[in-house]
């Protein structure tokens, strides 16, 4: 799989066109209700990032995102899994080459649990790499009598809580690019350049074998390496286990940001978003005759859509007319966040309803963004407990209905944070005050992480 998508990707070729795509019909979202829009207080800066990242060179290329649409029509078609892992919010200071290898690091140690332990084959991806604006509940934000603009991720102002860093400043969006650019060039070197090799399997992991995920992850690298000598000493030829496919995702919350950088493949003249090679839309910019779906439609990038509880099957049906009216397998991929305590009751109806159809997207399961609750001491977490119960929830609902439990798209990091609370090292409250970094919404830590991957491996494996 590895080595010929290498070369499906090097003889596509790279070209594009120079300028931003002049396909009709990409500025369509303009004239249509668009939620979460920064108001940019300078119209001449504003002017100039577009204008600047209008001629900036992609991050990623067309034939990649066409190999990625094949990987998803895999998933969809119940032969593989799909594994996105990543902040809730990107930060530029956070963006570090050992916070970024800890993160990629992570998902290839879960990847290579559900791999090894389910034999399927794992399509990796981050929230990484552009995953940098946020949508709010609220356009203000009040403390302590003072209301300022919310954040609204780094792409369009600062966390800090004051009037000047809570401005919205388009050339944000330029820095946005710019740390993409490196991040993406430190993953490409990390999955393409030995770091991936499932020979390095026992490096990758960290910390003390104390701690349960880290033995039971021990024990896993080890059966995988014994099958790894078994076939070096067989003659199986090694260089396509020295790379891996790595694909970056974000939310695409920001139309002026993603229109920017949206070019033409030189081989077809279709449109591709090239911030990241999956986009997807959030729960609360879904509405299907507003801006973001409008704009996402018109793109060739396999896209995702967050769907919330309140979601009914005729919403998802006509949500997937929109979006994937050739009904293209891979195009689409719905990824539920419905809570632990409804996940049964709301994802039969919306599965079996989109199955009667006719429709095959894939179907993810984002077991946070249900599942966030307020702390005693005020902090915003999730517990451990209930990400698993939606988790098993979602594994549940789809076997009963014979369709594939396709993915699962969690927000984690590859440091030691203390943000969701339990696990098997347990994470208490009290150490939110020290060790609780997210901007955000809070993540799952590293061990959370593969303690979370070996439950999938055992929902998957029957
Ligand atoms: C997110 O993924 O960080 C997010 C905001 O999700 P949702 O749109 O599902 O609320
Ligand atoms: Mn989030």
């Amino acid at each position: 799989m590895n080595a010929a998508s290498r070369d499906e990707i090097l003889a596509f070729g790279t070209a594009t066109s120079e300028g931003p795509a002049t396909t009709p019909g990409l500025d369509a979202w303009r004239e249509l209700p668009l939620r979460q829009a920064p108001q940019w207080h300078d119209a001449e800066a504003f002017e100039a990032a577009v204008a600047e990242l209008g001629q900036v060179p992609p991050l990623v290329f067309a034939g990649e995102v066409d190999v990625l649409r094949t990987r998803l029509a895999d998933v969809a078609a119940g032969e593989a899994f799909l594994l996105t892992g990543g902040d809730c919010a990107e930060t530029f200071a956070g963006s570090t080459a050992n916070r970024i290898s800890a993160r990629v690091k992570t998902i290839l140690q879960m990847a290579a649990v559900l791999t090894y332990g389910a034999s399927v084959p794992v399509v990796k991806m981050g929230r990484i790499a552009g995953q940098f604006a946020k949508p709010r509940s609220s356009d203000t934000e009040t403390r302590e009598g003072v209301t300022l603009p919310s954040f609204r991720g780094e792409i369009v102002n600062g966390y800090d809580f004051t009037a000047q860093s809570r401005r919205h400043d388009a050339r944000r969006m330029v820095q946005a690019y710019h740390t993409s650019a490196s991040t993406l060039n430190l993953v490409r070197a990390f999955t393409q350049g030995g770091f991936a090799d499932l020979r390095s399997v026992h490096r990758w992991n960290q910390g003390f074998l104390a701690n349960p995920a880290y033995a039971r992850y021990e024990e896993i690298a080890a059966e995988i390496d014994r099958a790894v000598r078994f076939m070096d000493a067989a003659g199986v030829d090694f260089e396509a286990m020295r790379r891996t496919e790595f694909y970056s995702a974000h939310e695409a919350l920001l139309l002026d940001y993603e229109r920017a950088l949206t070019r033409e493949d030189s081989r077809t003249g279709d449109p591709y978003a090239t911030s990241a090679h999956f986009l997807w839309i959030g729960e609360r910019t879904r509405a299907v005759d507003e801006a973001h779906v409008d704009f996402l439609s018109r793109v060739r990038n396999p896209i995702g859509v967050k769907l919330g509880p309140t979601t009914t099957a005729a919403d998802a049906i006509a949500l997937a007319e929109k979006l994937d009216p050739q009904r293209e397998p891979g195009r689409l991929t719905f990824i539920t966040r419905m809570g632990a305590e409804r996940i049964r009751d709301v994802l039969p109806d919306l599965v079996a309803g989109v199955r009667d159809a006719g429709l095959s997207p894939v179907w993810v399961t984002d077991p946070m963004h249900g599942n966030t609750v307020t702390a005693k001491n005020g902090y915003k977490t999730r517990r451990f407990e209930d990400i698993m119960d939606e988790v098993t929830g979602f594994f549940d609902v789809h076997r009963q209905l014979g369709t594939h439990p396709g993915g699962m798209h969690v927000e984690l990091t590859g440091d030691d944070v203390a943000e969701c609370l339990g696990g098997a090292d347990v994470v208490e409250e009290s150490a939110f005050a020290e060790h609780y970094e997210s901007l955000c919404d809070p993540r799952l830590n590293h061990q959370q992480s593969l303690e979370l991957a070996f439950a999938v491996t055992a929902a998957l494996a029957h």
